[in-house]
């Protein structure tokens, strides 16, 4: 499975359910300059490989691949890859070029790494979205799979970039999650999108340690905007907010 390092528990999941499933488990660390739009989060992107191969050996992965930024040169500067209206919303919109950096690198390493089967987690749902797109349109012979996100007790997702958040705000950014549960429940209980989507907006205007992005409620297969749950088969909530200046995603089934 494609990774950025600084793994945690959410990445040894994903490990876990490879290892159960085949007999071989190659596990890439690189972080991908060219889905950054932000060269300071690049320069911040926590980095510990020696801590890495030591999770990756307890986990039981028998390779890594970790690429030297000169080996996964490329045309990036060239091409571009456009997804539509999958890389115009939510962290496309917040992000240009993120989704473009990321389909580079994906598609090196399963053209590299040849594996049956790559998995990925829900927590970056649009990213999986679009690489689903990307392995049907341009055939890759690879099957994907998604892990459902790993949490914190406290229900913050557990993120790489958690690892920037001082104890307090890793407590003030379980407020992420609470939020998208109470958006779930009164979703379910029938309130209208556009209530549930504002009582979410009101809630961090009330909270000074988080300044919220975006929250959206999307068709979870093509990511368009409903309005109404009856509209799509599976909805998704997405949210993305800045926590100490640390930019962090949530997502949830309804
Ligand atoms: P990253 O290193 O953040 O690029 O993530 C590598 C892979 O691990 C991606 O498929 C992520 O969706 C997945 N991942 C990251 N965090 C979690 C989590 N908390 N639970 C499950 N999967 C995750």
């Amino acid at each position: 499975m494609p990774t950025m390092g600084a793994l945690h528990q959410g990445h040894l999941a994903l490990i876990a359910a490879s290892r159960a499933n085949h007999p071989f488990t190659v596990c890439s660390v690189f972080v991908n300059p060219i889905q950054f739009n932000n060269a300071e989060d690049f320069a911040k992107y926590p980095r510990n490989l020696d801590r890495d191969i030591e999770l990756l050996e307890k986990a039981g992965c028998d390779a890594l691949f970790c690429p030297d930024e000169a080996e996964m040169q490329s045309g990036s500067q060239y091409m571009k890859f456009d997804f539509g209206h999958l890389d115009k919303v939510m962290e496309g919109k917040f992000r240009p070029g993120h989704f473009s950096g990321v389909a580079h690198v994906v598609s090196k390493l399963f053209h590299i790494v040849e594996p049956d089967t790559a998995y990925f987690g829900q927590k970056d749902w649009q990213q999986f979205v679009i690489i689903r797109t990307l392995v049907n349109e341009l055939k890759f012979n690879v099957k994907l799979q998604v892990i459902e996100t790993v949490r914190e007790p406290n229900g913050l997702a557990m993120s790489s970039r958690n690892e920037r958040l001082s104890e307090g705000q890793r407590e003030q950014a379980a407020a992420l999650s609470v939020s998208l549960k109470e958006a779930r429940q009164q979703l379910l209980h029938g309130k209208s999108i556009d209530d549930v989507k504002k009582n979410v907006q009101d809630t961090f205007k009330q909270n000074e340690a988080i300044q919220l992005e975006y929250f959206e409620v999307v068709n979870a297969e093509n990511l368009v905007a409903i309005k109404s749950v009856a509209d799509a088969d599976r909805v998704i909530l997405c949210m993305a907010a800045h926590v100490g200046g640390v930019r962090l995603i949530d997502n949830m089934f309804v």
